[in-house]
C-alpha cells in the first residue's frame, strides 16, 4: 500500500514503490551516510579536512582496506580491532551507522517516499553528527550548523511543487531567525546573572538550524524536551556523584536528540496537549 505524506495526504510518483524497497533503500543509505558521519565527527571538531587524508587507522596510521571500510560487517569482522595494529576500534564507528540507518527507515515509514522524507533525512543526519560531537568535545562545528541552515532553507523554498517560494523563504529565515535571537536572550541573561557561560553560541546555531528545518512551533517543542533532558541529566549527575559546579553539560546534545524526537512525535504530541483544552 502507498504511504501517503502525514503532512499534506500527498502521493508522490514514487509512491508506488512497495515499503520493503523504500526500508532496504533507507537501510543502505543510512549505513552509507552513518560511515561518513563518522568521518565527520572525528575530524570537524578538529578542523581537519572531511576528504582528504583516506580513511586510516588513528593508532598507527595504516590505510583502511575497502573490505575493511564496509559498516557494520567490518567492525564485527574485525571484532572491533585494526587489522594492522589491533588497537580497539571504538564501538562507536557501527553505534552511528546503525543511529543513522534506524533513522533513515523511520524517516521512510513516517512520510513515505517524499521530499519531506529526504528533508528529514538531512535534519537527522545533522542533528544525529552534533549530538555525538557535542557529547565527545562540547563543540558544535560550524561545518555543519551554517550549511545545515543553507540546507533546510534549498530544501524548503525549492521543495518541488512549492507554490509559494517566497512566502516559504521568509518562514525559514524568519524562524532561524526568532530562534537564535530567543536562545542568545537567555545566554546573555544568563552570563550577566551567573557572571559565566552556561551555553555557547554553537547552541544558538544548532537551534537556529533545527527552527530551519521544522518551523517555530515544533522547535519551541524540541527546546521544551531538551531543557527538561539536561536538567534531568544534570539532576541524576548531581545525586549520583556530587558533581562539581565545574561540571559542564552538553545541552547541545539534549537540543540535538530532542530536534530528532521532534521531527517524529511533536505534531501528534501538540495536538494532543492542545486538545486538553477542549
Ligand atoms: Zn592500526
Amino acid at each position: 500500500m502507498p504511504l501517503p505524506c502525514v503532512y499534506c495526504g500527498c502521493v508522490s510518483v514514487f509512491a508506488f514503490i512497495p515499503v520493503w524497497a523504500l526500508v532496504t533503500a533507507a537501510v543502505v543509505a543510512g549505513l552509507t551516510f552513518g560511515s561518513f558521519l563518522n568521518v565527520c565527527i572525528v575530524r570537524l571538531p578538529k578542523h581537519h579536512s572531511i576528504v582528504t587524508p583516506a580513511s586510516h587507522c588513528l593508532h598507527c596510521d595504516a590505510p583502511i582496506r575497502a573490505r575493511d571500510n564496509v559498516p557494520v560487517l567490518s567492525w564485527l569482522w574485525l571484532r572491533g580491532r585494526c587489522h594492522n595494529c589491533q588497537a580497539k576500534i571504538s564501538p562507536q564507528y557501527p553505534l552511528v551507522e546503525l543511529g543513522t540507518a534506524a533513522l533513515f527507515v523511520a524517516c521512510v515509514l513516517h512520510t513515505g517516499a517524499t521530499w519531506q522524507t529526504l528533508v528529514d533525512a538531512v535534519a537527522c543526519f545533522l542533528l544525529l553528527g552534533l549530538a555525538v560531537m557535542d557529547w565527545q568535545t562540547m563543540l558544535l562545528p560550524d561545518a555543519f550548523t551554517l550549511p545545515g541552515i543553507a540546507a533546510a532553507f534549498l530544501l524548503r523554498v525549492f521543495a518541488p511543487g512549492n507554490q509559494h517560494r517566497w512566502h516559504t523563504a521568509m518562514h525559514v529565515l524568519g524562524d532561524a531567525a526568532i530562534a537564535a535571537a530567543l536562545l542568545l536572550m537567555i545566554w546573555t541573561l544568563y552570563r550577566l546573572i551567573r557572571r559565566r557561560e552556561g551555553l555557547g553560541l554553537g547552541d544558538v546555531k544548532l537551534l537556529a538550524m533545527i527552527a530551519a528545518f521544522l518551523g517555530l512551533a515544533v522547535t519551541m517543542f524540541a527546546f521544551f524536551v531538551g531543557v527538561l533532558a539536561a536538567a534531568l541529566f544534570a539532576f541524576v549527575l548531581l545525586t549520583l556523584r556530587r558533581a562539581r559546579g565545574s561540571d559542564r553539560i552538553p545541552f547541545g546534545s539534549f537540543l540535538a536528540a530532542a530536534g530528532i524526537a521532534a521531527i517524529f512525535i511533536a505534531r501528534p504530541a501538540i495536538a494532543w496537549y492542545l486538545s486538553m483544552f477542549h
